[in-house]
C-alpha cells in the first residue's frame, strides 16, 4: 500500500469545479493587484481567526518580515525565538539586522519553554517571537506575561496553525501580531506563495498594509520604506474557495490523529503531547522514537511518507556560526531534531492507510536494532 506524506491532488479533486469557477471569475474580471478579492478574503481570515484586522501578504516570511518591519526593529535589537522551526521564523530577524536570540523548546510540546525566556531578556530585547509549531499553540500565557511585565512585543508565527486555539483563543490573534502562510503543504494551502498579517491593533494593520506597497501613501509618496509584498488576488480567490472546506478538513486531521493515538498506544513510540486546554489543527504528527533514521528508510521502503521537521535546530546552522552557539546549547531541541518523525495525517487519508502506517512502525519495531544503530 503506498501512503505519501501528504496528496493534494486527492484534495484538489474533492473542490475542483469550485476552484475553476473562482480562478474563472478572476480572469474576467482581470484585477489581479489587490481588489476584492484580496480584501474579501482578509475580512474571511479575521473573521475566522478572531481577529480584527488582516493584511494579506507575499508568503508567511514575508508576514513575520512585514511585521518586524512594522514594530521598527533592526539593528541593535534583540528578538526571542525557538531554535526548532523552519529557518524563516529566525531568518527575518536577522534580515531586518536584528539578533535572534533562541530559546530552548519544551520537550513534550516542541515549542518554546515560557520559563528558560525571561534569563535570556536583555535591555535589547524587543520582541518574543513563539511558533506553533504542527499546528499547536505554544504557551502563551507565560509569554504574554513576560512581555507585558519587559514591555516588550509579541509576534506570533502561526504559519503551521491556522483555526488552532489557545484556551478558546485563536492562534495568532493572542500577540501583537500573528502571521500565517498559505504555502501549499500548510493546511489552508494556496497555488503558489500567500500568507496573512492578523492583528487587534489597527494602527499597526494600516502600517502594514502601506508597508506592503513599498510604504506608499498615497500613491508615489512614500513616509517609509516598504516593499512589494501584496498576496495576490488570484491566491486569495482560490484561498477563500478552500477556507469555506478548511473546519472539514481540520476535523478529519483530528480524527486521523486520535486514530493513531489509539493504535500507537501499544508500541514503544512517543505520540504527540496536546495540552488538555489546546485544540491542534495538526499541520503534521509527530512522533518521536530512538531508531528515528532506521525507521524513516523502512518506511521509504514499504512507500510510507514521511519527514523530519527539522534535522537541525538553527543555532546550529552554519549561517548563524557568528552567532557564537554551540552543541549542547539547547538539548531538547538537539534531542528532537535526532528522535522526530513526522508520518502521515492529511485529511484525505483512508483508516487502512492509518492502520498501514502503524502496522509498518509496529513490524521496524520488532527488528533487532542494526549494527550500524548498535554501535
Ligand atoms: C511555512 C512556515 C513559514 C514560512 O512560510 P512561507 O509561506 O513558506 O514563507 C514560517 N514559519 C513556519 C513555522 C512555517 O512552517
Amino acid at each position: 500500500m503506498k501512503v505519501p506524506l501528504l496528496d493534494l491532488k486527492l484534495q484538489f479533486s474533492t473542490i475542483e469545479g469550485e476552484i475553476r469557477a473562482a480562478i474563472d471569475e478572476l480572469l474576467q474580471s482581470q484585477r489581479f493587484i489587490l481588489g476584492p478579492a484580496v480584501s474579501d478574503f482578509e475580512k474571511e481570515i479575521a473573521g475566522y481567526c478572531g481577529a480584527e484586522h488582516a493584511v494579506g501578504v507575499s508568503s508567511g516570511t514575508d508576514a513575520i518580515l512585514i511585521s518586524l518591519m512594522a514594530l521598527g526593529i533592526g539593528a541593535g535589537d534583540e528578538v526571542i525565538t525557538t531554535p526548532y522551526t523552519f529557518f524563516s521564523t529566525a531568518g527575518c530577524i536577522s534580515r531586518v539586522g536584528a539578533r535572534p536570540v533562541f530559546v530552548d523548546i519544551d520537550a513534550r510540546t516542541f515549542n518554546i519553554n515560557p520559563e528558560r525566556i525571561e534569563t535570556a531578556i536583555t535591555e535589547k530585547t524587543r520582541a518574543i517571537l513563539p511558533v506553533h509549531l504542527f499546528g499547536q499553540c505554544a504557551e502563551m500565557e507565560g509569554i504574554l506575561e513576560l512581555a507585558a511585565k519587559h514591555d516588550i512585543r509579541v509576534i506570533e508565527d502561526a504559519a503551521q496553525a491556522i483555526g488552532a486555539k489557545y484556551k478558546g483563543r485563536g492562534a495568532g490573534t493572542m500577540g501583537n501580531l500573528g502571521c500565517f502562510s498559505f504555502f501549499p503543504s500548510k493546511n489552508l494551502g494556496g497555488f503558489g506563495d500567500g500568507g496573512m498579517v492578523v492583528t487587534n491593533d489597527a494602527a499597526l494593520a494600516e502600517k502594514i498594509a502601506v508597508l506592503r506597497t513599498h510604504g506608499s501613501k498615497p500613491k508615489y509618496f512614500h513616509s517609509m520604506i516598504g516593499g512589494n509584498f501584496r498576496l495576490d488576488a488570484i491566491q486569495a480567490a482560490i484561498l477563500r474557495v478552500k477556507l469555506s472546506h478548511l473546519d472539514a478538513w481540520t476535523e478529519k486531521r483530528r480524527q486521523n490523529a486520535s486514530v493513531y493515538d489509539q493504535l500507537l498506544k501499544e508500541l514503544p513510540v512517543v505520540t504527540p503531547h496536546i495540552e488538555e486546554y489546546n485544540f491542534s489543527i495538526f499541520n503534521q504528527y509527530v512522533i518521536r522514537v530512538q531508531r528515528r533514521d532506521e525507521l524513516m528508510s523502512f518506511l521509504k521502503e514499504k512507500e510510507v511518507g514521511c519527514a523530519i521537521y527539522y534535522p537541525l535546530p538553527l543555532d546550529l546552522q552554519r549561517c548563524y556560526e557568528h552567532l557564537g552557539y554551540r552543541k549542547g546549547d539547547f538539548p531538547e531541541s538537539e534531542r528532537a531534531a535526532a528522535e522526530s518523525l513526522s508520518i502521515p495525517v492529511f485529511p484525505e487519508l483512508t483508516e487502512e492507510q492509518l492502520r498501514y502506517v502503524v502496522e509498518q512502525i509496529g513490524l521496524f519495531l520488532q527488528r533487532e536494532p542494526s549494527h550500524s544503530a548498535a554501535k
